[in-house]
């Protein structure tokens, strides 16, 4: 009776599951013809990364008049915020009924400068070589924000049912002050501020040779804090040293910072994300990951982590020694040197209480350190969302075995500025990397795969059907 019982059970449960398995959103999606969409895509994100959007100075309204003809074209309502000269964000919008809060789909248009001659065919060229599209900004992230305009425009002329608004919004500056974003929330927080989730830029699907797929959804960032250290002394002739110059003490002071073991701190993201990846390596490596809370109390373990650049950033705050600054001339002693640390912190990491700690370690009443510019509180959304499943699902269709994780970004990204809001934010990519073509983000060659783009705008596009329709 028990197991009669339990057959129905489970035969009314694959009932609902088939049901819900084939749902609006995968009937929708599987009508459209996605051949064109994807051809033009393509196209678009060549056109797209020939407008130099360098940043500074970024010049991105020229960006967001493309975006403006893309969506005007289309139907899709939009607006143009010019906020400063060459500058401007663009926002658009698709109403949907309203029963839920609405989702954005937010992208930077600036990029970072390219050095021609680095490169294998120019920066700003979209050219396609070996079936993969180079320009600066092809991973970072026109192509991601090219892919949320096609979202936009399939959604439209495809009339997908919206159960909440779908918004666009691209903005500029994000490479150097998020002036775009800071802008949008100054002087209209309305537009996004009732918003339930938003998809951007940190997301990191890796393609692990011999191993398997990661997704890594960005959940939560470091957050830069960076650091002036400044020396003063007694200036002089080069031919007679001074013991205590402003150059010496300054290179004693950074060789003990560059020394400075920081404490290791396991967040619950990051341990979620160890379990996850533990399949991944091989013993013992798989069971300490497994258990890497416990596993954390042997030395030698925690050492071979601290070791592992891949891995160590996620478990603690971070110091690079990025500028120095000492004499103009060899013969002259300077009577002042400087240096700047880039430090990240722990989501939890308290900056008041790391500068005590690190004007410890400088033990010099000579050295000023002072934190450079403005500071933002790391902050965290949680996997437990109907955002968050919908990716898995989606994800999972198309690569049944890869492996879907949050991740705890090591840089900074405009998710922080977003979520102080309330809205649940994740770094999502469409599209799986190999890391030798990840290393190209900021760096020359920068490139994206022709079939991942292809491939992208679809699996985009059934991540927001999929929690547009729910
Ligand atoms: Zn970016």
């Amino acid at each position: 009776m028990k197991k009669a019982l339990l057959g129905t059970f489970s035969l009314l449960i694959s009932c609902a599951v088939a049901t819900r398995g084939q749902t609006s959103a995968d009937e929708h999606t599987q009508r459209i013809a996605w051949e064109p969409y994807q051809d033009r895509a393509v196209r678009l994100l060549q056109e797209y990364l020939r407008i130099d959007t360098s940043n500074p100075p970024g010049n991105e309204l020229k960006a967001a008049e493309f975006f403006l003809r893309l969506f005007d074209e289309a139907g899709v309502p939009n607006t143009v915020y010019p906020y400063a000269p060459g500058r401007a964000d663009i926002y658009a919008v698709l109403k949907g009924d309203g029963s839920q809060r609405p989702l954005v789909l937010l992208n930077h248009m600036d990029v970072v400068q390219a050095t021609p001659s680095s490169w294998r065919v120019p920066p700003f060229s979209g050219e396609i070589l070996d079936g993969e599209i180079y320009g600066r900004g092809s991973l970072d992230m026109k192509d991601e924000g090219l892919m949320q305009a096609m979202v936009m425009m399939i959604a439209a002329q495809q009339h997908l049912s919206l159960n909440r608004d779908l918004i666009f919004l691209a903005t500029s500056d994000e490479e150097v002050g998020d002036t775009g974003s800071a802008w949008i929330l100054e002087h209209h927080p309305e537009l996004v501020r009732d918003a339930e989730y938003l998809i951007t830029e940190g997301g990191s699907n890796l393609i692990l040779p011999g191993q398997g797929t990661v997704y890594g959804i960005g959940v939560a960032e470091k957050v830069p804090f960076w650091i002036r250290l400044t020396a003063h002394g007694r200036g002089g002739h080069g031919s007679i040293p001074i013991a205590d110059s402003a150059t010496v003490r300054l290179v004693r002071a950074l060789g003990r910072v560059v020394d400075w073991n920081q404490p290791v701190r396991l967040l619950p993201t990051v341990e979620e994300y160890f379990h996850a990846v533990a399949r991944l390596q091989p013993e013992p490596r798989a069971s300490q990951y497994r258990t890497i809370r416990s596993a954390l109390d042997n030395p030698d373990f925690v050492k071979s982590l601290m070791d592992d650049e891949n891995f160590a950033y996620l478990l603690h705050d971070t110091v690079s020694l990025t500028v120095l600054q000492g004499g103009p001339q060899t013969n002259v002693i300077p009577d002042a040197a400087s240096a700047e640390l880039d430090v990240r912190l722990l989501p939890g990491s308290d900056p008041e209480e790391f500068l005590r700690a690190l004007r410890k370690v400088v033990a010099d009443d000579q050295i000023a350190v002072e934190p450079l510019g403005r500071y933002r509180r790391p902050n965290a959304s949680s996997t437990d969302t109907a955002l968050y499943r919908a990716i898995e699902q989606v994800v999972h269709r198309y690569n049944a075995l890869a492996l879907v994780t949050p991740t705890l970004n090591s840089g900074y990204t405009e998710c922080q500025m977003y979520r102080t809001l309330g809205l649940t934010c994740y770094g999502f990519a469409p599209i799986e990397l190999t890391p030798q073509l990840e290393a190209t983000e900021h760096a020359p060659n920068e490139r994206v795969p022709v079939e991942q783009v292809r491939r992208g705008v679809r699996v985009l596009y059934e991540v927001v059907a999929e929690l547009t329709s729910r």
